[in-house]
């Protein structure tokens, strides 16, 4: 049985924002915090990111602030750039709740600035624990009016080594003060924490069961969430569907995606819960009837979707649970045709991916996105297999009379062959249809992706050597890592924990794919995971800023030995998920973060 979110008892003005927001269901996140939540009980969720647990945590925390009162939840964040996006999600969810102000405060920007907004007064403030513990320590923000703390990506801070500043502020919220702890993975620091400070808290996790999924062939892509609509089209050209059902997490996701292929020339048309019966009706009709090839929707729409032959289903965006990918698939393949599923994967969405298979024991084969030859390469071979049945089928005398006396005259002038006659043909038939041709010599937006898997099937490591774009290294039993220079450093008053926090938010990577971090005067030697250093590049080159400067990034050309020796030295290897930085932000480099001043900084305490 579904469950919406009038069912979750939320108030008109949440209900609507999430209505504006495009979500048409809860998630199962959603379903199962929100009413422990509203109900003050204290809750232990395992949640990453991407499940919908800002709104999870969000929705009852706005339902009970009241407008006009002091800070009354405060949220808690290992980045600033988390804490900046927990805020703006916050800031959607409470729209229309007329006069409550949510204030991101973190490291990096200017304390006097956060405390005249403090003064101004805020109801809910989400902040990054050294911060927080700053302007606790100022009197800036006083705990005593708090009636919800709530600890996002509790091992994610833990593992950047803010422990005591997060035991500090739970000791310093109220006795009654709801506390809320999700975290990704459940380590012992973790469980020790919420035994310490949580009581008989609601555990909120979502339990796997195995599912059957239909035996189609499936394939997964890894993309860049900004190159999900050129990877649909890639797809959606190289295999010649007839028939293709592409998801979308919301609404308004849908009116995106089918605005942008509309506008691209496919026929396609959206579903979702915000039409008009009649509409859904005739949406429906034209896509039973061939008149539309590609029908973009909701899991709520696509409920009522009885069509039996869709060739292909795309997961646009992944499904927040396996339940809703096993019935995603099922849409094609049915009644003993054939069919093919196909899913774009983020960085960040690769745990699902992991549940999927995990769930279902499926097999989902990694794909290579067609570069724009191979898509040429396609469209040219369907246009020759049409040519070869047309010369099949005869009937061409009218226009072998006219090819006849066009080359008999042109080949008078200036010696026009019926392979240059063909040639021109296949030319302007392709270029009419598709467009100019020249795209396949266009530089290729996945290029590089379309290399990483290949290299990560060759055991995970890319077997790069001394290539212009700098030194690439490998290490046994390790995940490869690049090291990167980064044109801010001591004389910026940069510290790791910046330097982790921008790269980690900007870029969109965890804070477990950077390795060793060499800060010096006027820059930084960063390791960040050999696979995304291309797409950290990428990213700087677009301009980021760390505490006030804007950055630019390069291969570090001295290569990364120079600056991590690997056997012993101040900032020793550290491989993605090993939990290095806490380690090393308490050991060699506090000694040099003792230099820098405290106020305004945002880090752990050693
Ligand atoms: P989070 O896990 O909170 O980072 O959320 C991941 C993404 O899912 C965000 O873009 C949210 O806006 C979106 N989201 C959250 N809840 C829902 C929902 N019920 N339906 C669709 N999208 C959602």
């Amino acid at each position: 049985m579904s469950v919406s979110f009038e069912d979750l008892c939320l108030s008109r003005e949440l209900l609507d924002a999430v209505k504006d927001m495009g979500f048409e269901e809860p998630s199962p996140i959603q379903i199962l915090a929100v009413p422990p939540l509203l109900a003050g009980r204290d809750a232990l969720g395992q949640a990453q990111t991407g499940t919908g647990k800002t709104a999870a945590f969000g929705l009852p925390v706005l339902e009970k602030v009241i407008a006009g009162q002091g800070v009354q939840a405060l949220v808690l964040c290992p980045t600033r750039e988390l804490a900046i996006q927990v805020a703006e999600e916050l800031n959607r969810l409470a729209a229309r709740k007329r006069g409550v102000v949510i204030l991101p405060i973190y490291g990096g920007q200017f304390i006097e600035r956060q405390i005249r907004a403090l003064d101004k007064g805020a109801q809910v403030v989400v902040g990054t624990p050294g911060r927080v513990m700053d302007h606790l320590r100022r009197g800036t923000l006083r705990p005593d009016g708090l009636t919800c703390l709530v600890l996002d990506e509790a091992d994610e801070m833990l593992d950047m080594g803010f422990r005591e500043d997060i035991e500090a502020i739970l000791e310093q919220c109220p006795a009654d003060c709801q506390r809320v702890l999700f975290s990704a993975t459940m380590p012992a620091p973790i469980l020790e924490l919420a035994k310490r400070f949580l009581r008989e808290p609601e555990m909120l996790s979502i339990a796997r069961k195995m599912l059957t999924v239909p035996a189609i062939e499936q394939t997964y892509y890894e993309v860049r969430p900004y190159q999900k609509m050129d990877a649909l089209c890639r797809v959606l050209d190289s295999q010649g569907f007839r028939k293709a059902l592409v998801f979308c997490s919301t609404k308004r996701g849908v009116d995106e995606v089918c605005i942008h292929l509309q506008q691209r020339g496919y026929q396609a048309d959206g579903l979702h819960g915000d039409l008009a019966q009649p509409q859904r009706d005739r949406v429906m009709q034209r896509f039973r009837a061939e008149g539309v090839d590609i029908l973009v929707a909701t899991d709520v729409a696509a409920r009522g979707i009885d069509v039996d032959d869709v060739d292909a289903v795309i997961n646009y965006d992944m499904p927040h649970d396996v339940e809703k990918y096993v019935h995603r698939i099922g849409r094609t393949g049915r009644a003993g045709r054939p069919g093919s599923a196909f899913t774009f994967v983020t960085l960040r969405e690769h745990y699902k991916l992991r549940d999927i298979i995990r769930c279902t024991r499926a097999h989902i084969k990694q794909g290579r996105l067609p570069t724009l030859r191979d898509v040429d390469n396609i469209r040219t071979t369907r246009l020759l297999d049409e040519v070869r049945r047309t010369v099949e089928e005869g009937s061409l005398d009218r226009w072998l009379l006219l090819v006849e006396e066009f080359l008999a005259e042109r080949f008078q002038e200036g010696g026009v062959t019926g392979r240059d006659m063909s040639a021109a043909l296949l030319k302007l038939l392709m270029q009419r249809d598709f467009g100019k041709q020249d795209s396949a010599d266009a530089p290729d937006v996945f290029a590089v992706e379309a290399r990483r898997p290949a290299a990560a099937q060759e055991g995970g490591l890319s077997r790069g050597g001394q290539g212009a774009a700098g030194r690439r290294r490998e290490r046994r039993n390790d995940a490869p890592m690049r090291a990167l220079r980064l044109s801010v450093g001591h004389a910026h008053k940069v510290s790791p924990r910046e330097l982790v926090g921008a790269i980690a938010g900007e870029c969109g990577i965890s804070s477990r794919h950077i390795g060793a971090i060499d800060i010096r005067k006027q820059f930084s030697v960063v390791e960040v995971a050999e696979e995304l250093a291309e797409d950290v590049l990428a990213v700087f080159s677009r301009g980021v800023s760390i505490c006030g400067v804007r950055v630019s990034a390069q291969p570090d050309e001295g290569g990364a030995e120079g600056h991590f020796p690997r056997k012993a030295g101040k900032f020793g290897p550290r491989r993605p998920r090993s939990g290095f930085y806490a380690k090393k932000t308490r050991g060699s480099a506090a000694g040099r973060r003792e230099e820098e001043p405290s106020a305004g900084r945002d880090r752990p305490r050693s």
